[in-house]
């Protein structure tokens, strides 16, 4: 082999190793030793460097062990530092460079740690490979970005990301996000599984939530916990009521209700927010300028929502619940009249129900109901 040689110092406000992600959103200093200062001619002409540097205080080399996201992977398919070459690579952006210090953001690398190299981050090199790493992540851990949300408490940011399913911000669905992570949080504590593990084990439909109502507040359960209408990890039970159950397969779970005094707390954090709902929602006054105002209050009510801790909200108590098995894998069947494939369970003598003129169950705003014939 030739030479590896320590070509400078990294300063950060990380003494100890922490979340890659959180250190990645802060800044750091390199220190290029004298003796290689030069190699640093013309390097601001690039907004991105990748920065090789040795796990300095990594003594164990383990080839394979827990993945970050759960589950196990190979020392070669992940970036743990306990590796046979004490070796980490991280892409930085360069903000500023002073004589032979460089001060960069996104460096996951602690205080003292030494830099063996610095290369430039040329897209037209490296981004097409990354395009395809990056889509090839997802396809695996398509809830990559929602798990580390959760394990970095990123509420604002689950809040965010929310609101791209619901379409507005408000309250219920802010109640739904924190119902979903302070719950999932204690769910993993009673059964002494990680968030990631809780919502990844060996096959699909593991964690299930079930839920007392559908407004707002689901989708901010449906977003956050993965267990939706669609995937049968979220089971229905009419009862009016802002709660949630998260539990496994084997029932046991953890029961989240809303206090009563919600609006109470809502008029704290802006007290025209009753005035305008009861105008917009109870009295269906939807001029114009009366609706903006109140989706602004109704945001301003919804991010504020999340600074508010736990117990004035919820109430939490462990359950165990009695369950359907999983969603059986019905065959289907040609409806004899209008030739439409249907779920062979949901027929009457060979027709579906809409031809068969047949009652069927509706679940609307206002809750399950018998639609008594098709229209
Ligand atoms: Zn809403
Ligand atoms: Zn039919």
């Amino acid at each position: 082999m030739s030479a590896i040689v320590e070509i400078g110092i990294i300063e950060s406000r990380f003494t100890e190793p922490a979340d890659p992600f959180v250190m990645r959103k802060e800044e750091s200093l390199i220190h290029i030793h004298p003796e290689f200062a030069e190699g640093l001619y013309d390097i601001e002409s690039n907004g991105y460097l990748q920065i090789i540097f040795n796990f300095h205080r990594a003594r164990e080399v383990r080839l394979k062990g827990q993945w970050y996201y759960g589950g196990e992977k190979g020392v070669f398919a992940c970036r743990s530092p306990k590796r046979p070459s004490a070796i980490g690579l991280t892409t930085v952006e360069l903000l500023e460079r002073n004589g032979s210090t460089l001060r960069v953001r996104g460096l996951d690398a602690i205080d003292g740690t030494p830099v063996l190299d610095i290369k430039p981050y040329i897209p037209e090199v490296d981004r097409a490979v990354l395009d395809q790493e990056v889509h090839a992540f997802t396809v695996q851990e398509p809830r990559a970005q929602i798990q580390r949300m959760l394990g970095m408490k990123d509420l604002k940011g689950l809040l965010t990301e929310a609101g791209a399913l619901h379409g507005h911000y408000c309250p219920g669905l802010s109640s739904g996000v924190l119902a979903s992570f302070y719950g999932l949080r204690r769910l993993s504590e009673h059964l002494g599984l990680s968030i990631s593990a809780l919502q990844h084990a060996d096959g699909l439909e593991e964690l299930l939530a079930v839920t007392e109502i559908n407004s707002c507040f689901l989708d901010g359960i449906q977003y956050v916990s993965g267990c939706t209408f669609g995937n049968n990890g979220l089971i229905y039970r009419d009862l009016g009521k802002t709660a949630v159950t998260f539990c496994r397969r084997d029932g046991k779970g953890i029961r989240v209700a809303a206090r009563p005094d919600a609006f109470g707390i809502y008029d704290r954090l802006d007290p025209q927010f009753s005035r305008l709902f009861t105008s917009v929602v109870i009295d269906h006054d939807r001029s114009d300028p009366l609706l903006k105002a109140f989706r602004a209050s109704a945001a301003k009510v919804g991010f504020a929502l999340l600074e508010i801790p736990q117990e004035e909200l919820f109430t939490f108590t462990p359950v165990t619940m009695g369950l359907p098995d999983y969603a059986a894998m019905d065959s289907s069947s040609i409806c004899r009249h209008c030739g439409e494939s249907v779920m062979t369970h949901k027929m009457v003598s060979g027709s579906c129900l809409s031809c068969a003129q047949a009652a069927y169950e509706v679940l609307d705003g206002s809750g399950i109901h018998t639609q008594e014939r098709t229209q």
